[in-house]
């Protein structure tokens, strides 16, 4: 390998994000954005940070993931950061679901390529998009090492008794129906920056990760490994997000379809795009909540509780799973942001060793962060994940020991 460069890819069935990074001093040389794909108004939004980080954008039709790659391509050629660069050492794709067999960061083949899409099913919006991105890449640059990074595979060293749904086990089986999680590459990013941020090493310590975007999802980590997370078979189980409405009794969907005559589609679309924040309250941007809340809106306010009461039984289960929890992590978008979140999500828990410093709360910064008061049975942490970072580090590794 001779290339510093990854050039990280997360293809959705829209939009391309890239990050080109310098794996020398993890430092990002572009950034951008390609989105609606397909359609009249495509828009490519790109950042060269290494050569001044004006941003350059463009909107127009870009008709698919090859065009939109193409697209991406000549912006970087334009910075000297081409695709055809020698620099470039491999390319690391984010892949939504790796089942259980891809436990690691894998080099791309023919018969990773068969396996992801033989996932299609347990994954039908994200793992044909990924596909989509991977095989467009490879044709632009076909002698590249490109890597899979799995959203899955930090979670893969869940035990049956946590992987498991109770039901049929021969019908689980056929179907590979039991609990993958995800946002995994967030989680295990997350876990080993708390531990460095109480100067610990990952096995010595464990973590509960509040992973809080417009998708969220919580995971117990012990020493290091996942061993219980809220997301399940799909991205759909677990805590109130902006759009999906997590846990629900499943006999929800039967109602609605025998009593309400909704349709599988319709139950889908309800559950994965009308529910959670947006269909309690109108709004799934948590500034938006909290600023209704603030002025007496009812609504917004019975939203916030739903989301916060959610929150605290995940950390009640998780701090049980553990037994002895030395830190819980916030992260994502409203993690790292919403201080009243997080505030209300440890309140009154003190006799779990619990509890937030308002003015560490209130505090804004970029960096991980303490926010517990001093001497706290357990951490209390900010620590702002960085999704493309560890793909390129992941990816960088795996093809430096090629
Ligand atoms: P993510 O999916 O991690 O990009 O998170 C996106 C979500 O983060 C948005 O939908 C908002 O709800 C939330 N968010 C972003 N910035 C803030 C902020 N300053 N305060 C509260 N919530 C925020």
């Amino acid at each position: 390998m001779t290339g510093t460069r990854v050039l990280v890819l997360n293809s959705g069935s829209s939009s391309v994000k890239y990050q080109l990074l310098d794996m020398r001093d993890s430092s990002r040389l572009a950034v951008g954005l390609v989105e609606r794909i397909g359609e009249e108004t495509s828009r490519l939004k790109h950042t060269p940070l290494a050569n001044g980080g004006e941003a350059r954008e463009q909107t127009g039709p870009i008709a698919d993931h090859e065009a939109a790659l193409k697209a991406v391509a000549e912006e970087l050629d334009k910075d000297g950061l081409g695709l055809g660069s020698p620099e470039l050492a491999a390319i690391g794709h984010r892949v939504v679901h790796g089942g259980r067999q891809f436990t690691e960061p894998t080099v791309i083949d023919e018969r990773v390529l068969a396996e992801i899409e033989r996932l299609i099913p347990v994954a039908p919006l994200h793992n044909p998009a990924n596909l989509t991105g991977i095989r467009t890449a490879q044709a632009l640059r076909p002698d590249l090492p490109q890597v899979a990074v799995f959203d899955t595979a930090f979670h893969t060293t869940m035990p049956e008794s946590a992987a498991r749904y109770a039901i049929d086990v021969e019908t689980a089986d056929e179907h590979r129906i039991r609990r993958y999680g995800f946002h995994g590459t967030s989680h295990a990013y997350v876990s080993r920056a708390t531990a460095k941020l109480l100067g610990k090493a990952p096995e010595d310590v464990n973590v509960i990760v509040l992973h809080l975007g417009n998708g969220a999802s919580a995971s117990a980590v012990r020493a290091g490994r996942c061993v219980d997370t809220s997301m399940g078979l799909t991205p759909l189980e677990g805590l109130v997000m902006g759009t999906r409405s997590g846990d629900l009794d499943p006999a929800v969907i039967f109602h609605l379809a025998r009593v309400g005559g909704l349709s599988m589609d319709d139950i889908d679309t309800l559950l994965n795009k009308k529910s959670g924040l947006i269909g309690l309250c109108g709004d799934n941007d948590m500034r938006e909540i909290r600023r209704r809340v603030d002025e007496g809106d009812e609504r917004a306010r019975l939203a916030f509780d739903i989301y916060i009461h959610r929150l605290r039984k995940y950390i009640g289960a998780y701090y049980a799973v553990l037994g002895r929890v030395d830190a819980i992590a916030f992260t994502a978008g409203v993690g790292e942001n919403a201080a009243p979140v997080r505030e209300a999500a440890v309140a009154g828990l003190e006799g779990l060793g619990l509890a937030v410093d308002a003015e560490r709360n209130g505090a804004r910064s970029d960096e991980p962060r303490l926010i517990s008061p001093e001497g706290a049975r357990v951490a209390v942490a900010v620590v702002p994940t960085d999704e493309e970072l560890e793909i390129a580090t992941q990816t960088y590794a795996l093809v430096g020991s090629l």
